[in-house]
């Protein structure tokens, strides 16, 4: 089995907690003149360290895995839990990108299967590059190549498609072929 793409969801995912623990860590300065105990002060700063932790850890812990015949989505900090997504199983791809994402290059894949389950990929850095290695990887089909434009038997000339009459026809020698 070899592994074709590797990634953790991209920090923005995080960003609420982030945001958070600057907002704690804000509110010390302001709180702690007046509480009463310093432990206070200090079980809020830690409050604040542990949620960068928090996200930090998650973030190194959810691990998506794109290889040869399958999608591997690892998550959780304790429990561990692995989805496995073979790629025959895959009916269809759709790649969700917010206005932000596309400016900060991020995205989220909704990878579904033949069972009607919906997997995501959270905060793909590249969604597409992503999409277009697991679309060739699958049974999906790419858009078919452009089917050549028949010429004429006769003359050479490229044929035009008569829909009216289902037929091809030759502008130069003015007849259906
Ligand atoms: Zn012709």
């Amino acid at each position: 089995m070899d592994i074709v793409l590797k990634a953790n969801p991209r920090r923005y995912r995080y960003i609420k907690y982030y945001i958070a623990s600057i907002l704690i860590f804000v509110l010390i300065f302001f709180i702690h003149p007046y509480v009463f105990h310093p432990s206070i002060s200090l079980i809020t700063l830690l409050s604040s360290i542990l949620l960068t932790i928090y996200a930090e850890i998650d973030r190194k812990c959810t691990v998506y895995i794109l290889t040869n015949i399958e999608i591997k989505i690892e998550k959780g900090i304790l429990l561990k839990k692995i989805e496995t997504i073979p790629l025959k199983n895959v009916v269809k791809i759709d790649v969700k990108k917010s206005v932000i994402g596309r400016l900060l290059k991020y995205g989220n894949i909704l990878i579904y299967t033949a069972k009607d389950n919906k997997y995501i990929l959270e905060y793909i850095r590249d969604p597409d590059y992503w999409n277009t290695e697991i679309m060739r990887r699958t049974m999906l089909k790419l858009p078919p190549p452009p089917v050549p434009i028949p010429v004429c038997p006769v003359c050479g000339e490229k044929l035009i498609w008569i829909e009216k009459k289902k037929k091809w026809y030759c502008r130069k020698c003015r007849k259906y072929r």
